[in-house]
């Protein structure tokens, strides 16, 4: 079925069109009538499967249809998103989606000035996209009613109410109407949060695609043995050996996406780094010139693991494993997004092979190996610009050179 048959206004449809969206993804074909019936939906797909517009097409023809009011200005979708740069992307898909609507869609979150976010509250905002941190500050200064909230979202659902904040997302729950529709939706779930979900939501309607294997079929994934020191000589191989491609490299904390920045500078690699630390404006600055493709490798740590779509990304690499089992599968899927292909590589050393474990249990499978031969090892430490005087690349020349000695004398 397209989007063309569908029973949803005109002026949503115009939008899909511009947007090339001619056929729901199969999220979407499954979620869009549950919505639309005003069911509580429980979805959970795979990565990049189209599940923001699974959501935001149903909700943006449900407020459009309704006659505005006295109350309009007051929110009547709120969707909790855990990051900023998802509450950013999520509202312009909103946006887009909307933009032959009249609703007023705001994305709020921290680390900027509150002012310019109050005034757009006071003006009227019929869908919220917020983050847990400003959107708690905003409604104890009561400028954020959630009376008229008729539609609450939670995206990256398991992590939102694993976060801590399952005690304020139900104060929350309480200033809104109890008579109102709860959607969740995530690409990953475990029997705790499944509960939590279900105890705070009237018979939810559970949507599940492919729940066999939870990493994305459009994903070619595998694990390479690369020990701790020797994982920014790989890195280089392989930024150096595919010059082209867009690399979006994990890793476990602020420091080491520092270091592994500087590593890579040493060789002659450019690239951005992205983690908490970083103030606001240059959060949304390196994310831009990512997009764009004008550098070409992103180092991360995991506030970039869910939910952020990106396009063209060939390459994710964990440089680092993740220490939760099921940001795996949120990293590699930030490639192979829509009908995309992706590749993902996991450099494991000795001391991750237990996360590396974890990771396999949490998929139900052993991850391919990546099998380097022991000459390929040491040829890639040789490759590396790094060091002029780098030991590996003198042995090598060392030991070459032993070896045509050898053949002239055999000779
Ligand atoms: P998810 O939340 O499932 O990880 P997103 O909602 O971020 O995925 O969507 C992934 C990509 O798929 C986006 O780039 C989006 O524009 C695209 N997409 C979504 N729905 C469709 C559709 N029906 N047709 C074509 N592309 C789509
Ligand atoms: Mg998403």
């Amino acid at each position: 079925m397209k989007f063309e048959q569908y029973n949803i206004a005109p002026e949503i449809k115009r939008s899909l069109e511009e947007n090339d969206f001619k056929k729901p993804t199969d999220i979407q074909f499954k979620a869009i009538p549950s919505i639309l019936k005003g069911e509580d939906v429980l979805a959970i797909a795979q990565t990049g499967t189209g599940k923001t517009a699974a959501f935001a097409i149903p909700v943006l023809d449900i407020l459009q249809s309704q006659r505005r009011t006295k109350e309009s200005w007051q929110v009547k979708c709120l969707v909790m998103v855990p990051t900023r740069e998802l509450a950013i992307q999520i509202a312009d898909v909103f946006k887009q989606l909307g933009k032959y609507t009249k609703l007023n869609i705001l994305g709020l979150f921290g680390g900027v000035e509150q002012d310019p976010q109050i005034k757009k509250l006071e003006k009227g905002v019929d869908v919220l996209i917020a983050t847990p941190g400003r959107m708690f500050d905003l409604i104890h200064q009561k400028y954020i009613d959630l009376s008229r909230v008729q539609i609450l979202i939670l995206d990256e659902a398991d992590h939102m109410l694993d976060l801590g904040f399952i005690k304020d997302i139900r104060d929350v729950m309480r200033s809104m109407p109890r008579k109102r529709q709860t959607l969740f939706f995530s690409a990953t779930i475990n029997e705790t949060i499944k509960d939590l979900a279900y105890s705070v939501v009237h018979n939810p309607i559970r949507i599940q695609i492919s729940p066999k294997d939870p990493v994305s079929k459009n994903v070619t994934h595998s694990v390479a043995y690369v020990e701790m020191d020797d994982k920014r000589f790989f890195l280089e191989r392989l930024v150096k050996e595919f010059p082209e491609n867009k690399i979006l490299v994990f890793v476990r904390t602020k420091v080491r996406a520092e270091r592994v920045h500087a590593a890579m500078q040493r060789v002659g690699i450019e690239t951005l780094t992205m983690h908490g630390d970083k103030g606001q404006q240059d959060r949304l600055a390196v994310m831009e010139e990512f997009k764009k493709g004008n550098i070409k490798v992103l180092i991360t740590t995991d506030v970039n693991a869910r939910g952020i779509d990106i396009p063209n990304v060939d390459y994710v690499i964990n440089y680092d494993l993740p220490d939760e089992p099921e940001n795996y599968i949120h990293r590699v899927g930030r490639t192979g997004r829509g009908v995309q292909k992706g590749r993902a590589v996991s450099f494991c050393s000795t001391e991750e092979k237990p996360l590396l474990d974890a990771i396999q249990k949490y998929i139900g499978k052993p991850i391919d190996t990546m099998t380097i031969e022991k000459s390929d090892y040491r040829e890639t430490i040789a490759f590396s610009e790094d060091i002029p005087n780098n030991n590996w690349r003198l042995l090598l020349e060392e030991e070459e050179k032993n070896k045509e000695k050898k053949k002239r004398k055999k000779k």
